[in-house]
């Protein structure tokens, strides 16, 4: 059996900034394994600008991101897999995986890094009345239809849920010569970058509909109609019906941290993030099994996803090198009012650098307030904020003379009334 030092799963934008990451820290027995035929994972299909401002200080389109990684990765010469499924990940760190060249193959790795990304919810995770006639899809599938295959999916479309696959949909089949009839959201505000409505739905004249839903869908075989209805405290609001003659509906109503391989491993998952229980060093609840990017859970920005893998590429290299301080004291990270969730869910204090970054999301929008974070009840740190939503990844720094070794840290949004 071939044994590495560090097997990476999947090579999207986390998968190749932690592979590059490791080999920059000396780490050289890698291989990197990939289920499609080409590295850069869901960037691939984002032909729009917007990616890599941080990163890069300059705005490219997603394929432009991942080609420069790719060519980084070429460069270094690191082993990779392409076209090769992941099928199975054993707690003592073996792996399985498929190709048509090898068949099924098991290797032994010391450490395992989880880069899978995530997938869309499809209309299987709703339930809408009425018939599943052809032209319901998810907005993901139809950008990959469109900028990968060159099929434009439908000529008069309309788009359930304001999340940023779906918005970026609205412009791009507008561009393409499609009419989208409307973006219905049945939160009272949109799931998507405020940027993303203002450029994709408010500069085209598409309407979003807040407080709405798809209450049926029409049609035999393709579909005819969707009908949508004003909500109110998540019913449908009889009498408000509108009814739409459209091809296609398009569903962009979140994304689901991919991780049936890791569950089988025995990794144990946030009910929040959907995404693996990490510490300071991304490292699961499986010894020298980590994740990061999409997978651990979903960002909105690529720029997010490249630093923290690129923390995890680190850690994994001190893990490998055995410079990896074993610790018991664990602090326990507990989202409270108002806030959703808390990334890295765990610290080990003693195992920390000068500083931590906590990742976090709202429950639901926010203006002026103040992230109050707290060290078992004593305030540590406020941060003011004008404006949140749950679209925007918030991000907390912590130093670690700021964090004694308290059991609870809290962070929850107070508002500015209060204090
Ligand atoms: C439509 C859309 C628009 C976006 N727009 C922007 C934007 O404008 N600006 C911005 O900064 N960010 C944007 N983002 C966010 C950003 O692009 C993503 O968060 C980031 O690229 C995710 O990277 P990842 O590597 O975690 O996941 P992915 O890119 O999804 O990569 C995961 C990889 O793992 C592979 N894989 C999964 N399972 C297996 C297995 N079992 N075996 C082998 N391989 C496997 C997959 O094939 C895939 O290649 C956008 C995202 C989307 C979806």
């Amino acid at each position: 059996m071939k044994e590495y030092d560090v097997v990476i799963i999947g090579g999207g934008s986390a998968g190749l900034a932690a592979t590059i990451e490791l080999y920059n820290n000396g780490i050289r027995n890698i291989l990197l394994i990939e289920r499609d035929y080409e590295l850069g994972g869901i960037l691939l299909q984002c032909i729009h600008n917007g990616f890599g401002l941080k990163v890069f200080k300059e705005e490219l389109t997603g394929p432009e991101y991942a080609e420069r990684f790719v060519e980084q990765l070429l460069e270094l010469g690191v082993e990779f897999k392409l076209e090769s499924v992941v099928t199975t990940i054993h707690p003592d760190k073996r792996i399985e995986y498929i190709n048509t060249k090898e068949g099924i193959v098991t290797i032994q790795a010391k450490a395992i890094i989880l880069t899978m990304g995530c997938y869309e919810r499809n209309s299987g995770a709703i339930s809408i009345p009425g018939n599943r006639p052809s032209g319901v899809l998810t907005a993901g599938t139809a950008q990959k239809y469109l900028n990968i295959d060159g099929y434009l999916v439908g000529k008069k479309v309309f788009i359930l849920g304001s999340g940023d696959i779906g918005l970026i949909m609205a412009r791009r089949m507008t561009l393409e010569g499609a009419e989208v009839l409307g973006v219905a959201e049945i939160l009272p505000y949109s799931g998507g970058l405020k940027r993303n409505i203002v450029q994709c739905l408010d500069d085209y004249n598409i309407p979003l509909y807040l407080s709405h839903t798809v209450s049926e869908i029409i049609g035999d075989k393709s579909l005819e109609k969707v009908i949508v209805s004003e909500v109110k405290d998540f019913k449908i609001v009889p009498g408000t019906e509108r009814e739409f003659e459209v091809d296609t509906l398009l569903l962009s109503i979140g994304l689901i941290p991919e991780n049936d391989l890791s569950e089988r491993a025995g990794i144990i998952l946030d009910n929040k993030t959907r995404g693996p229980i990490v510490d300071e060093n991304y490292q699961t609840n499986v010894d020298g099994i980590f994740a990061c990017g999409n997978v651990l859970h979903v960002h909105d920005l690529v720029d997010f996803v490249t630093e923290e893998s690129r923390r995890c590429g680190k850690s994994v290299s001190n893990y490998i090198n055995t410079n990896f301080i074993e610790s018991n004291e664990v602090t326990i990270m507990k989202a409270c009012n108002g806030v959703s969730y808390i990334v890295p869910q765990k610290i080990h204090y003693e195992n920390l650098n000068d500083k931590l970054e906590l990742f976090l999301r709202v429950k639901s929008e926010f203006k002026d307030v103040e992230l109050v974070v707290k060290g078992d009840g004593e305030i540590i740190k406020t941060n003011k904020k004008r404006h949140m939503a749950p679209a925007e990844m918030e991000k907390v720094i912590l130093y670690k003379k700021e964090l004694l070794p308290y059991k609870e840290i809290t962070i929850e949004v107070v508002s500015w009334a209060k204090n």
